[in-house]
Order: structure tokens, then sequence, then C-alpha cells
């Protein structure tokens, strides 16, 4: 029965691609204001701001409205989370995610099962529109899943044949196992992809190819394209999307941009508080009309993009945005010369609680520091990064932990939490 459901649901889901403008305008609008009156009588920081600019949710009647509501940053999300939550409800049901920061600012974010399992069906529905099939298998690799039983909706995309390896695995021991299971379909970071296609190069290549790959949760560069797509022979189609939004965007089959899921989210781009012309580049911004448990109305992403006004000749008429740019992340250099995904080592420090924020530094092989804003006095979490880092990078590692007041944003008001100047391992610049 659980099967039937997904499989409406889904196809529901993908009809609306094709959805005529004023149609989904309709559906936003209806979206809209259901989650503006939640937030106004829920969350005690959203009636908080409707109070401090003298507004009420009628004042909003469609998501362009929006444009003089606070805008809602990682730092104050950080800060004043718990605010957010209705101080009312039955908390039984909710699902914590630590999100490790990949923009170095660790959140506690909280979501309805429902909640996760919508974000899950948004990137299930990007891939079939991408030419995902129910009888394809698939393999996800991932943070592992064991790590946590509550994490497990997040990273479950509703796909009938979907197996996880672990991005801490070594590129060899993940190549061997899709060699054995040779998916149709594969998705990763594209680090973590790089790293495994570079083995799979050195080995001369295989006798199996996937049909698709898909990247998601880095910056998918020109040069990470290309290499990528040499390596496994086929060009991947990049996902974006956020723990704290959900799924925003896709590209598609044309590759002209990312289509926005505009049917569950509305996305700004602004520059110093106004929205940009077509073309020119933004902050992203974004509100997010499903969520509840933790309701997300203008929320600054942390990532730049610029409106395409070019339409999109694949029949999606969801707007497109051009280039992303942000949490490009990277390679770590350990021991012994060893290429890490900056992600997955960022994705390492989830368990360390004591950072309001961090950012990882290497301007030299065989070393790497940490600088990092302390959430107290305590100073336990020193030796508990020292500890992960080196496990994982190599025990000569030479690991420094600095402590800061503050890590700036880049001029552009993206974060980093990798910043690497050594020669980039696949190709020196
Ligand atoms: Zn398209």
């Amino acid at each position: 029965m659980k099967l039937l459901q997904s499989i409406y649901h889904l196809n529901r889901l993908k009809r609306r691609l094709t959805w005529p403008e004023e149609r989904l305008h309709d559906l936003r609008c209806q979206k809209l204001t259901v989650l503006l009156n939640y937030c106004y009588s829920h969350s005690p920081y959203y009636r908080e701001q409707f109070d401090k600019i003298g507004a009420k949710p009628e004042d909003f009647r469609s998501p362009e409205d929006l444009c003089d509501f606070p805008v809602l940053d990682k730092e104050r999300l950080r800060d004043r989370g718990e605010k957010l939550l209705d101080p009312n409800a039955d908390r039984s049901q909710w699902l914590r995610y630590r999100s490790s920061g990949s923009t170095g600012i660790p959140l506690e974010l909280w979501y309805l099962p429902t909640e996760r399992l919508r974000m899950g069906y948004t990137v299930t529905r990007e891939m079939l529109y991408n030419g995902l099939k129910p009888w394809h298998s698939m393999v996800n690799i991932t943070e592992p899943r064991h790590a946590a039983a509550k994490d497990r909706w997040y990273h479950r995309l509703g796909v009938m044949n979907e197996q996880f390896l672990s991005v801490y695995d070594q590129a060899d021991l993940n190549l061997g196992r899709l060699a054995e299971i040779k998916p149709q379909l594969l998705i990763g970071f594209p680090s973590v992809l790089m790293l495994i296609g570079r083995e799979l190069q050195q080995k001369g290549g295989l006798n199996w190819r996937p049909k698709l790959l898909f990247t998601l949760a880095e910056v998918l560069t020109a040069e990470d394209r290309k290499f990528l797509s040499q390596a496994w022979g086929v060009e991947p189609i990049d996902l974006y999307g956020a723990n704290e939004v959900g799924h925003l965007a896709f590209q598609c089959s044309k590759r002209n941009g990312y289509h926005v899921n505009t049917d569950s989210v509305h996305v700004e781009l602004i520059e110093n508080g106004k929205p940009v012309a077509s073309g020119q580049r933004g902050e992203i911004v974004v509100t997010n009309f499903d969520l509840r448990v933790m309701p997300m109305v203008r929320y600054r992403v942390g990532d730049i993009a610029a409106w395409s006004d070019q339409p999109c000749g694949c029949g999606c008429t969801f707007p497109l945005l051009k280039a992303i740019a942000g949490r490009s992340d990277g390679f770590i250099i350990g021991e012994g010369g060893k290429v890490y995904s900056a992600l997955e080592v960022s994705l390492l420090l989830k368990p360390v609680t004591e950072m309001l924020q961090y950012r990882l530094l290497q301007i030299a092989e065989n070393s790497l520091t940490i600088e990092v804003v302390p959430a107290s006095d305590d100073r336990i979490f020193i030796d508990q990064i020292n500890k992960i880092l080196r496990d994982r990078l190599g025990q000569s590692m030479s690991i420094e932990v600095d402590l800061v007041k503050e890590i700036p944003r880049e001029k552009s008001g993206k974060i980093r939490s990798v910043v690497s100047t050594l020669p980039h391992p696949f190709w020196r610049e």
C-alpha cells in the first residue's frame, strides 16, 4: 500500500513540472498563506518578526510580497533555532538532524518524518524527470546511515532499488563494490565521485557504466563536470539543496541551469537587501512552503546565483537559475599525499558540538589548521578534533586548532568552511 501511495504521490508531483505559470502561482499563494498563518500563531521567532515590521500574515498575498520580511541567516538560526519551534508542540515524533555545517556553521534542525519523506520525494522527482525508471538499481554514496537511525529519512529517496555506500570508505573499496552492484544510477558528492573516478581511470576503466550520474551537496565546477564525464562516461546531472530548506533546484537533460522547485520553495536572489535583475548575481534567500516543525521563511542559504532569462527547451515550466556558486569545498591532502574530499572531512566534525563555527585551512601538505569559534569555555573539543582528524587523515598529520572570535564571510557573502592553497590534486590551475 505504501508503495502505491508513493507512486501516486510522485506522479502528482511530476505533473506539476509542466503546469502553466498561473496554476503554479495559485498553488504558491495558497501554500504561503497557510505557512505564514502557522508561523504567526505557532513560532515565537516569526511572531516577533511580524510584530517588528508591524505586519500580519494577510499582508503577504503572494511570495513576491515577502521581500519586506526580515531575512533569517545561519548565525541567527544557530543561536535562536529553538525560538522557531512551537513551544506547545508534541515533540515525540520529531526527528533531530545535526547538520555538520558544510559552511562551517553547525546547526540543529528538526523535522517531522513526513517532512523528511517529502524532501526525499522532491529529489526522487528530480531524478525521475531526468530518466530514472522504477526498475533501475541505484547506489547512493553518502554519510553512513547506521550512525544514527534517526537520520534515515533524509537519505531515503523513496527509490525501491536503492543501496548505500559510505563516503568514509576508501575509493578503491567503493569502486570494488560498485563493480559488483553495477548500478544504473549513481549519486554522490562531486569530490567523492571524482576520487572514485580517478581510481577507475587508474584501473583502466570498467566493463560497466552508470546510465545516470547525479551530483549534489557541493558546487560542480566546469572542470569537475569534465573530469566526471571522462571518468564515468556519462555527463553528471547536478542537484542543489540544503538540509535546512530541502531540495531547491535541479539540472535537466539540457543542463542550461537549475530548475527551481517552485511548487515547494520560493527563491529570491538579493544584493544589499534588494532583488537583483535577471542575469545579475545575488545571494540565495529561500522560503520553504511545506516545512512546519522548523519553518524557513527568507532563509539565507549562503550561496550565490543568477536568474537565467532563457527559457529551457525541456518542457519544464519551473524557473531557471544559472550556475550556482558556493560550497565548492575541494580536497584535503592527508598523510602520504592521500586525497580526501573536503566535504567528507567536514562531515566527520559533526559530533563536535562545542563549535559555533569553524573553518579548515590547508596551506601545506601534512598539516591542517582548524579555526574554531568556540561555543563555551570548555576546551575538551580540541582533543576531540585532533583525534577525529588524525584517525582519518593520518597520525603524522600536524593538526592545529586555532580559537578565533569570528570567521568572516567572503566578499561575495559566501561562507566557506574549507580553504586550501595547495594545487588542485586533479589538475594544476
Ligand atoms: Zn530544462
